[in-house]
């Protein structure tokens, strides 16, 4: 059974346990331990113990674990990729291109020095000066989703770390593997035991974190119903949060795009890791009806010559969905867009697959308006719903519409609609001719409205500010003989 890791050592009893499948082949392949309240009241104490020793550390020491961390994850990357594969479905590729998003944010942490820098100001009155610090907050709890068990841990725990603070990651319960790997490595790396440690578990582990007086701050990434719940959580208890949600990312092809090329950009981020994506391609706007024509043909002909399979297999575009639930209510999405109007183009959930695992085929839906559910919904399946539109500004009312605003993209060949674009669109990753349009480790990630409450973006800089809190120093070294009473209001004259 997996156990949780704490302190650097295999922790609690595991008492309550969930099952572990294998999407590809349906199978259960282990069984993960589910925290009690008490169990994640002690990993807070042992976390904070560790944090002060850590907080204390150099600053250049505590770079050194960084450079060895990136070293490893390179090394590892293949055994890592292979435990994302087994428990998520997606295709060994894909699970290695996640982790090398999640190296760039080792890399981008591995500047702590730079980062933590704070300002001074010399002289600021006669014989004072001031100086800031970025202390840290103390122990995060990191709260993450399914779909990808490994960027986004570090997306957090990177920054959090290098900031000085202890981390709890309770990672999604469907695939939770990979973060002992992770854990383990961070202490390969030189990380004392007790700053990274994993909690496993559901709603019982993720209240704990939220309502314990022990957890400094709450980053979360997953659903938008859950999302808000731990930003309302979390903020009722005084605790600082970020909390990144759903997503209905839309890309607009216009008529002078190149259309062969958005085609592919479409199928590669529409149904890629099979649309288990927050930044997958879920709408296509198309302006004007022979863009539409055009470009749904494209895009139909490359999605049926899609292979579908197990994510082992290096033939394999596309692996299978998450759970066998899961894979059934987005199928329900295409056998209902009918009804709701809308033309099924290609309809995935006809085509057939041998075994039990959790395979769909790729659909495309023509016709969709705001208002259907195929529309409305983050899906979060190979399912690709096209919108028609008769001009660029009624398909940027239609995205500027929609109650998610996580990324978005178009396709075109003129500059000028391009950087009015930019412009226009209420979207939080914006995309020119890129369909997936994730920022680099250097940049912070992050959607507006239904796809991230609060107020900081995740990694990169604003990473840097969510984890540190700011202190203000004022100093003076006064001539005693000067020293006298002053009941006035400070001043700095
Ligand atoms: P989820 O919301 O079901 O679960 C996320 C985490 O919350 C998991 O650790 C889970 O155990 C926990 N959780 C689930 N229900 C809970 C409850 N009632 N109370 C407390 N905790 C609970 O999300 P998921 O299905 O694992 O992941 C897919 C979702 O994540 C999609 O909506 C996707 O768009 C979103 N996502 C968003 C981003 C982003 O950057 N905005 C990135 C990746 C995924």
């Amino acid at each position: 059974m997996l156990k949780h890791h704490v302190a650097g050592a295999e922790f609690g009893e595991g008492a309550a346990t969930g099952a572990i499948f294998n999407p590809a082949t349906g199978e259960e392949t282990g069984r993960v331990a589910f925290a009690t309240a008490v169990e994640v009241g002690q990993a807070i104490a042992l976390a904070q113990e560790a944090q002060k020793k850590w907080a204390a550390t150099g600053l250049v020491k505590r770079a050194d674990v960084f450079f060895r961390m990136r070293q490893l994850l390179v090394e590892r990357q293949d055994d890592l990729a292979a435990i994302v594969t087994r428990e998520h479905g997606k295709v060994l590729s894909d699970a290695k291109g996640e982790i090398s998003r999640g190296i760039e944010n080792v890399e981008f942490a591995a500047g702590l020095v730079h980062l933590l820098k704070g300002e001074h100001s010399t002289g600021v009155a006669g014989g004072v000066d001031v100086h800031t610090i970025k202390a840290p907050v103390g122990v995060v709890a990191c709260i993450t989703p399914f779909n990808f068990p490994v960027m986004v841990p570090l997306w957090m725990s990177a920054s959090a770390i290098a900031c000085g603070n202890a981390v709890i990651l309770k990672p999604s319960e469907k695939d939770p593997s990979a973060a002992n790997f992770i854990a383990a490595l961070w202490e390969e790396a030189g990380l004392p035991a007790g700053v990274f440690n994993v909690m496993h578990g559901d709603k019982v582990a993720v209240d704990s974190l939220l309502n314990a007086p022990g957890i400094g701050a709450v980053s979360f990434v997953g659903s938008t119903p859950i999302a808000r719940y731990i930003y309302e959580t979390s903020a009722k208890n005084g605790k600082r949060v970020q909390a990144l949600g759903g997503a209905k990312n839309h890309m607009i092809v216009m008529p002078d795009a190149d259309l062969d090329a958005a085609a592919d950009a479409a199928v590669g981020a529409a149904y890629g890791a099979a649309g288990e994506r927050c930044m997958a391609i879920s709408v296509l706007v198309a302006v004007g009806e022979a863009t539409a024509d055009a470009i749904i043909a494209k895009i139909g002909e490359r999605a049926t010559a899609l292979r579908i399979g197990d994510g082992t297999d290096p033939a394999t575009d596309m692996g299978p969905l998450i759970t066998r639930e899961h894979r059934d209510r987005v199928a329900g999405y295409v056998t209902g867009a009918a009804d709701e109007g809308a033309s099924v183009v290609l309809d995935g959930t006809t085509r057939a697959f041998e075994g039990d695992g959790y395979f769909l085929g790729a659909s495309l839906v023509d016709n969709v308006k705001p208002g259907m559910k195929v529309y409305d919904d983050e899906i979060f399946g190979p399912v690709l719903s096209v919108v028609r539109a008769q001009s660029y500004d009624e398909a940027v009312a239609i995205i500027n519409g929609n109650a998610f605003a996580n990324g978005t993209a178009i396709f075109t060949r003129d500059g000028a609609t391009a950087r009015a674009f930019q412009q226009d669109i209420e979207v939080g990753m914006v995309g020119i001719n890129v369909p997936i349009p994730v920022p680099i480790g250097a940049y912070s990630f992050g959607g507006w409205k239904n796809s991230l409450f609060g107020d900081s973006h995740i990694y990169g800089p604003e990473s840097i500010h969510f984890y540190t809190r700011s202190k203000v120093i004022t100093t003076r070294w006064p001539d005693a003989s000067e020293s006298q009473i002053e009941l006035g209001f400070p001043s700095n004259h």
